[in-house]
């Protein structure tokens, strides 16, 4: 059986050289080079929903500007994370998820599940949400 850190390894390659290959499927969406369902824009950062949504409400808050990940952020980024916090905030706020509850989840690398390498803020609501998360 191959152990579970070497698929995780050839995972994150085929992902990296589809990347390559391929450009940043998130960065398309944003230049609007690939059609989205864009349900909130400004200079900074866009949103749209989830193409599989977990969860009624599952929204996707992505910086405009290609970051891999938050290990990507640097000092000069507060602003923009900052920003995009009051985004989610706005976004729950117009899908009426503010006053029930909803969950914000970044996902950052292989053990944690991220698949997408392009920043992104999950929000999601409209269902009671379990905790802890698998
Ligand atoms: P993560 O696993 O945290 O990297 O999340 C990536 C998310 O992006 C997943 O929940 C996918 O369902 C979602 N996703 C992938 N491709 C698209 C797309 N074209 N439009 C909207 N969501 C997408
Ligand atoms: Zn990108």
């Amino acid at each position: 059986m191959i152990p579970f850190a070497v698929k995780k390894f050839f995972f994150y390659a085929y992902k990296r050289g589809m990347m390559k290959l391929f450009g940043c499927i998130f960065c398309q969406m944003a230049a609007h080079e690939r059609p989205a369902e864009i349900l909130y824009e400004d200079e900074h950062c866009v949103v749209f929903p989830d193409i599989h949504p977990q969860a009624p409400v599952h929204l996707l808050v992505i910086p405009r500007r290609h970051i891999g990940s938050l290990n990507d952020l640097v000092e000069a980024d507060r602003n923009l994370i900052g920003h995009m916090m009051t985004v989610v905030g706005l976004m729950a706020r117009r899908q009426g998820i503010d006053r029930t509850g909803y969950r914000t989840v970044i996902n950052t690398n292989a053990e944690a599940g991220q698949t997408v390498f392009h920043l992104h803020i999950h929000v999601l609501g409209g269902r009671i949400l379990k905790w802890p998360p698998g």
